[in-house]
């Protein structure tokens, strides 16, 4: 009973080309990547694609600041982030970039067909520029005060202050993060897509994809919101200096980088199907999956709901106004938290993906994942000692041990020949939890890898009483009970095999190593079927081993070192095609950037900036933010500060004998807990996302900064 074969070409959010992979992209890496070798392994045909995202003004700047080419920064960075996309097991056909001449190509030709029948428009706006940089800005490359509740250093688009959004025009003294120029005023041409045309059509995709499943419920209703007013024009062009594909036909103009991001899947396809790479995919192919009326196969999208406008509005749009085929389905997922927060770098749960594979097995996470993944928008919550009971509990507790336990009797009693039938009394229970686990197969193409993997769980348990209740190391003892021993490690072995097979799309490398020791196929979840009886096993292998939680405080205390740097990073012109959990009004958790007003030499040698030593630190009663700390300030003698770092710091005790920067000439401030001698110095923003500033070791205990 096998369900007809699907064609289906795959992408999932491009991660852009500024920085490392993190576990907050890899949430959705992971959730597409199981879908596909799930999808695989029911017979369907499937092509996985991806991409870095890279272009835009972030890029650029970004380039820049190192000194190289922003085509140097992506070389690079595409490296890093495919060599932690492969070993986390993400198994893509082909990893492109937007930046290639196959996107270029496309591109253009989807711009061309737009404007030919008349859906595109140009016309001057009036936008801030920056006159020193010559540049025009970005709405989050300026801040200012905000109109409405006066707070200051607030980015262009929205204060997080007070939550208003506005124009950057309406900011109160405004300011170039670039420069630190004032901006001015300036107008220029700009071009768009009269999303309006498309209205009707938009509508009908929208009701039309829900009732067919390709669209989630609540992300239709999010999605109308949009028609209340009728659709706006979307502005698509960037003036130069930018990085990113010119507009054919004009100068100086490019595409604003949401115009090629999405365009890269289907350009990364198109190169995969040109490549010859890929058996049974040539160069024909890419019409068969694209063009308008494709109806024998599919084009599916995993994203994050941050970027559900560019996916679900703008992108079906463009397709359709070019005559390409419309998303058959946009798979919406929430934001991952850790310990129930969002990621914070201060706390060091802001953890790299490379930085996780230093200490821990990818396949752990992907398994943790998928036991809180659904088809909703719900966040995930990677709650790390859950994390650690459960891959303890499940993976090596429930499973793997179903095997160490059993096949060492097999080798040592019967040459590693399993039995030729099952025991006979037990043979209906074992059809039933093989049929109970083909519903996996549903579940998995329905996105709900929670529904998976309980079930998983459930006939691991009966599996595992089983062998509990026949205590194969109690028969063993027995010479006159071999057939019974052998019928009963020959089932636990089935059982074992089942659900190595049912977890094969979760935990793709264990499951191999798990394969290639009971042996016999299993690349698809119709090889379950069928009993592995009267043949060889190979020598057992450990498949994993338990979390030592020493590993995961390891990785924590990393990421607090790895990151430090980054709380410089220039903002993202885009928001992330990425999954952590913000605030609306700011996409991107690493786009701060401290004010730099302008100031003389003369100004700067004003602050006496020192180095302390901490003598003592700790809790101030009555007081959820601040921390008492005694500094020896060498030849100033000894200081105490009250600082406001205690939610990035909450074991003060860590602190003492840590050196820090402090400006010694701060006026003596006096608090209701005392009088503060001065000011430690911290990057970041404040709350938990504070970072105490490191010196080189050598440096004393009253030294100047400078
Ligand atoms: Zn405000």
């Amino acid at each position: 009973m096998s369900a007809p074969q699907r064609n289906i070409l795959v992408s999932n959010a491009l991660p852009y080309a500024n920085g490392p992979i993190h576990l907050g992209h890899m949430l959705e890496h992971i959730q597409v990547d199981i879908w596909v070798r799930a999808m695989r392994m029911a017979g369907h045909e499937v092509h996985f694609v991806c991409a870095d995202d890279a272009h835009g003004t972030s890029i650029m700047l970004r380039a820049e600041r190192e000194g190289i080419t922003p085509q140097a920064l992506i070389a690079r960075v595409w490296e890093e982030h495919t060599r932690d996309l492969r070993d986390f097991g993400i198994e893509h056909d082909h990893y492109s970039s937007t930046d290639s001449a196959a996107n270029h190509a496309l591109t253009n030709r989807i711009w061309n067909a737009l404007k030919a029948d008349g859906h595109t428009q140009a016309r001057p706006v009036k936008q801030l520029y920056d006159p020193v940089k010559e540049m025009f800005l970005p709405d989050r490359f300026i801040k200012g005060e905000c109109p409405n509740c006066h707070s200051k250093d607030q980015y262009g688009d929205a204060c997080e202050v007070c939550g208003k959004t506005y124009g950057p025009t309406d900011l109160i003294q405004p300011y170039s993060v670039v420069s630190g120029a004032t901006p001015i005023e300036k107008e220029s041409l700009h071009f768009f897509v009269k999303l309006g045309d498309f209205e009707p059509m938009l509508k009908g995709w929208l009701a039309e994809r829900r009732d067919a499943g390709g669209l989630q419920g609540e992300v239709v209703n999010k999605l109308q919101e949009w028609f209340t007013d009728g659709l706006r024009s979307w502005d698509v062009s960037r003036d130069a200096p930018y990085f990113g594909f010119e507009i054919p036909g004009e100068t100086d103009k490019f595409f604003y980088v949401w115009v090629d991001a999405p365009i890269g899947y289907l350009a990364t396809f198109k190169e995969l199907c040109e490549s010859g790479r890929k058996s049974g995919l040539s160069a024909a192919d890419f019409d068969r999956f694209t063009l308008a009326g494709a109806s024998d196969t599919e084009m599916v999208h995993f994203i994050g709901k941050d970027i559900l406008y560019f996916h679900a509005l703008f992108w079906p749009a463009m397709l359709y106004g070019a005559g390409l085929r419309t998303p058959t389905a946009v798979n919406v997922h929430g934001f991952l938290t850790v310990n129930g927060a969002k990621m914070s770098k201060s706390r060091g749960t802001f953890v790299n993906a490379r930085t996780y594979l230093d200490y821990l097995d990818p396949d752990w996470l992907r398994y943790y994942f998928a036991t809180l993944l659904g088809p909703t928008l719900a966040d995930v919550d990677l709650d790390l000692k859950t994390f650690e009971e459960r891959v303890n509990s499940h993976l090596v507790g429930k499973w793997v041990n179903l095997a160490s336990r059993c096949a060492g009797f097999v080798h040592t009693f019967f040459h590693g020949k399993l039995a030729a039938s099952l025991p006979a009394m037990e043979r209906e229970k074992y059809d039933s939890a093989s049929a109970k686990l083909s519903a996996c197969a549903r579940h998995y193409e329905a996105r709900d890898y929670a529904a998976a993997t309980r079930l998983i769980v459930e006939v691991a348990d009966t599996a595992n009483a089983y062998v509990a209740e026949k205590a194969p190391w109690a028969l063993a003892k027995d010479e006159s009970r071999r057939e019974e021993l052998h019928g009963v490690c020959t089932l636990a072995l089935n059982y074992f095999r089942l659900l190595s097979i049912w977890l094969s799309p979760v935990v793709p490398t264990i499951a191999q190593r798990a394969h290639a020791f009971t042996g016999g196929p299993a690349a698809r979840f119709a090889d379950a079927s069928a009993p592995l009886l009267g043949v060889h096993i190979h020598a057992f292998v450990p498949l994993t081993t338990r979390i030592d939680p020493k590993n995961i405080q390891a990785m924590i205390e990393a990421s607090k070192e790895s990151l430090r740097p980054a709380a410089t990073t220039a903002p993202s012109a885009t928001p992330p095609s990425a999954t952590v959990k913000t605030q609306p009004a700011s996409p991107n958790p690493e786009s701060r950037i401290p004010n730099p007003g302008l100031i003389s030499i003369d100004d700067f040698a004003k602050l006496d900036l020192r180095i302390g030593k901490v003598l003592a630190c700790e809790f101030v009663e009555g007081s959820d933010k601040l921390l008492r700390i005694d500094l020896d300030a060498g030849e100033l003698g000894q200081r105490q500060i009250f600082s406001g770092i205690r939610a990035a710091y909450d074991a003060p005790e860590k602190l003492i004998g840590r050196h820090v920067v402090f400006i010694a000439n701060l006026a003596p401030r006096k608090m209701r807990f005392g009088v503060s001698q001065g000011m430690i110095l911290c990057a970041g923003d404040g709350g938990a996302d504070l970072f105490l500033l490191d010196v080189d070791t050598g440096a004393k205990a009253g030294m100047p900064v400078k």
